[in-house]
């Protein structure tokens, strides 16, 4: 039997190589729609959250797996982190990558401000302490995770208003 840390990392490499295999099944099977259209399917053009996807459904799993694999390209591209030497250092990285992405997505779902229930105002009309009257809930967690949380976000809404206006120009042709 080989060594507990190598068979470690040949089950984290199959592991991977497992997710990257699930979001082309998934573009498969969404008609190779991407990403763009999955977030429009989740979201309504006002920016309340579609009600199927509020329970947790198959299409919400499915779009959180490929926003992981997106983030673990983004990330290895921009090199978030040092290259990963060890299976440890490989697991610190993609559990980074699935915080993260799991984060973002949630907060670009709904990002609103828990305190003052994204209306900006306290009940005594002073602007709310909690986001101070921007709305939005605050991200926590460390400041490079939560910068890279902020960035995916931004990512996200990107998407989501790129795949709008191709929408919105094919319903005008
Ligand atoms: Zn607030």
């Amino acid at each position: 039997m080989s060594s507990v840390n190598s068979s470690d990392l040949r089950d984290d490499d199959r592991h991977h190589a497992t997710d990257a295999l699930a979001a082309s099944a998934i573009a498969d099977e969404t008609g190779g729609v991407g990403l763009g259209s999955l977030l429009y399917r989740v979201k309504y053009a006002d920016g309340t959250v579609h009600k199927l996807f509020e329970s947790g459904t198959n299409n919400l799993a499915a779009l959180l797996r490929i926003w992981v694999v997106a983030v673990t390209e983004k990330a290895q591209a921009r090199k978030w982190v040092p290259t990963p030497r060890t299976a440890w250092d490989m697991d610190a990285a993609y559990g980074l990558y699935r915080r993260v992405a799991e984060a973002s997505l949630a907060h670009w779902m709904d990002g609103r401000c828990n305190t003052c229930n994204g209306t900006g105002i306290q009940v005594t009309q002073h602007a709310c302490p909690s986001c101070k009257g921007t709305k939005r809930a605050q991200i926590v967690g460390g400041r490079l995770e939560s910068e890279k949380i902020a960035d995916m976000v931004g990512e996200l809404e990107g998407l989501y208003q790129a795949h709008g206006g191709r929408a919105a120009a094919m319903l005008r042709n």
